[in-house]
């Protein structure tokens, strides 16, 4: 028989699921009792906050303060440099808990926080300035953000086509034209990817560059969503800025390894457990409605219906495969990391995280998945008061609706998986390079012969045309 273990808030309001339906045993006692502060944190300030950043559009900048008052903006900073030296796992705690107990839009932002926190400390060993930054993140409250997606390349955020970066005397002049940057103008600093300096056309050949709030241009008057309200995923423009050498975030063309190594894993990871909170969130204010709703003309709560249990029984499952895939995941990356310890990246080629990637593809996909569906049945469970907003379990819903479209988006990945699993990894071609020989071929076996000496005269046109700036002189040193 099971004992019934502390419930995660005391407080009678809070009505949601125990601690038995929590995987416990993955966290250590240091990180339960960060997990505990954290839940009174998200009663006391993040959740009441969340409900007006929904309505009206505000940014979480006072939730933000909260989490700095425990320490959580410098969560992966090592302990010598003044923050909580944490790892993979407790990331995902926290940012879970966050959405599940505190705010969704605050969960979000934070893991964009987290993702331009490891970025900067994965190429902060020999960089004074990226070093003094992640030692002020929780006494400044300083919040980072990613700045990637392109307005050209949509949810293809690893395709910057709109950005570029030259060398200067003193360092960089960077121009990123962003379509998307949760945080966009109330971020203190932001980690923004180019093409490279010397970028010759290849467009895998990208670098990461730290911008101060001071040299962005964002429009957040313009952002208004479905859900995820708080966030302000607007556009941002860094428009020619001129910055020193040491902002740009580790080696020319350091990109696509920070993009694998870092970014992408964190992001997938944190992204994961935000969808996995929502869900548990979601749960939790059904479980108190239906525990306490009656049918006095049979006598019955709503929970006492077996439709209902029902219900409860496959959100929970589902929602557990979830949380135990994407810990599973944040443990992974823990050992491959000597428990997320920096210092292995030292060694610039060091990129154990990323020969797993396809891994945590796969997190985001069942988790943004599942969320929909999860909130969708429980707002079913709670029947027409679930569909009021005073419930909450309407913003959950609406909230959880990100997870599908964020980039990378589920229909990507589920591609990137699909097509690497039958055909092998380089079959992604991310960046458009290696020709599908099969679908030319096919093509061309369409065409009549006067069609394909046509075809081949215009690519003659065109490669002499290409080859005619060597020629010409005159027509060098154009920039777009
Ligand atoms: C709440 C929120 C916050 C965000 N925050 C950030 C942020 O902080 N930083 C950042 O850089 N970006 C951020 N983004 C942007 C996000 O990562 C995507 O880039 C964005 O959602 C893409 O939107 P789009 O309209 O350009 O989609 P499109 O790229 O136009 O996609 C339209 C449809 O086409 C599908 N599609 C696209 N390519 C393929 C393909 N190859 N195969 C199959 N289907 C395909 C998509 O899955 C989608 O269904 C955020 C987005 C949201 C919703």
């Amino acid at each position: 028989m099971m004992t019934t273990t502390t419930d995660r808030i005391s407080s009678e309001s809070f009505g949601g699921l125990s601690e038995d339906f929590d995987p416990q045993w993955l966290l250590t006692p240091s990180q339960r009792e960060l997990q505990a502060r954290l839940i009174d944190l998200c009663a006391r300030v993040l959740r009441p906050n969340a409900i007006a950043s929904d309505r009206n559009l505000i940014y979480p900048q006072e939730n933000f303060k909260a989490l700095a008052s425990i320490g959580l903006l410098g969560l992966l900073v090592p302990t010598e440099w003044g923050g909580l030296g944490e790892n993979h796992v407790c990331a995902a705690m926290v940012v879970e808990t966050i959405a599940r107990y505190g705010c969704p839009s605050t969960a979000m932002c934070y893991t964009m926080h987290l993702g331009a926190v490891a970025a900067a400390l994965f190429r902060a060993h020999d960089n004074a300035e990226l070093q003094t930054l992640l030692q002020r993140l929780d006494k400044d409250v300083a919040i980072g953000t990613l700045s990637y997606s392109d307005p050209e390349t949509g949810s293809h955020f690893w395709y910057p086509v709109s950005s570029r970066a030259e060398e200067t005397a003193e360092g960089w002049q960077v121009f990123k034209r962003a379509s998307w940057t949760t945080s966009a103008g109330f971020a203190d600093w932001y980690i923004v990817q180019t093409t490279s300096p010397d970028f010759d056309g290849d467009y895998s050949d990208l670098s990461c560059f730290l911008i101060y709030k001071s040299e962005v241009q964002a429009e957040p008057h313009k952002w208004d969503a479905l859900g995820l309200r708080g966030n302000q995923s607007g556009t941002l423009l860094v428009d020619g800025v001129v910055i020193p050498a040491q902002r740009m975030v580790g080696p020319s063309g350091d990109g696509t390894a920070s993009n694998d190594e870092i970014v992408d894993p964190f992001f997938l990871l944190c992204s994961s457990a935000c969808w996995n909170g929502i869900a548990m969130g979601a749960v939790d204010i059904a479980k108190k409605h239906v525990t306490r709703k009656k049918h006095v003309d049979v006598g019955m709560r709503v929970a006492d219906y077996p439709t209902i249990q029902d219900y409860f029984g496959e959100a929970i499952i589902d929602t557990s495969a979830c949380r135990m895939y994407t810990f599973s995941m944040g443990q992974l990356m823990d050992q491959l990391t000597n428990g997320c310890d920096w210092s292995i990246h030292a060694d610039t080629a060091a990129l154990p995280r990323s020969a797993n990637l396809h891994w945590y593809w796969q997190i985001k996909f069942s988790a943004a998945k599942n969320v929909a569906h999860v909130c969708d049945k429980m707002l079913h469970a709670c029947g027409g008061s679930g569909f009021k907003k005073d419930m909450e379990i309407e913003r959950y819903l609406r909230d959880g609706k990100a997870g599908w479209v964020m980039g990378p988006t589920n229909e990507i990945l589920r591609q990137f998986v699909g097509k690497s699993a039958l055909l092998g990894f380089e079959s992604l071609d991310y960046w458009n390079q290696s020709v599908n020989e099969r679908v030319l071929h096919n093509e061309l076996k369409k065409m009549s012969a006067e069609d394909k000496r046509r075809l081949a005269q215009t690519l003659l046109e065109e490669m002499e045309e290409a080859e005619a700036p060597a020629k010409r002189p005159a027509m060098a040193g154009t920039t777009a």
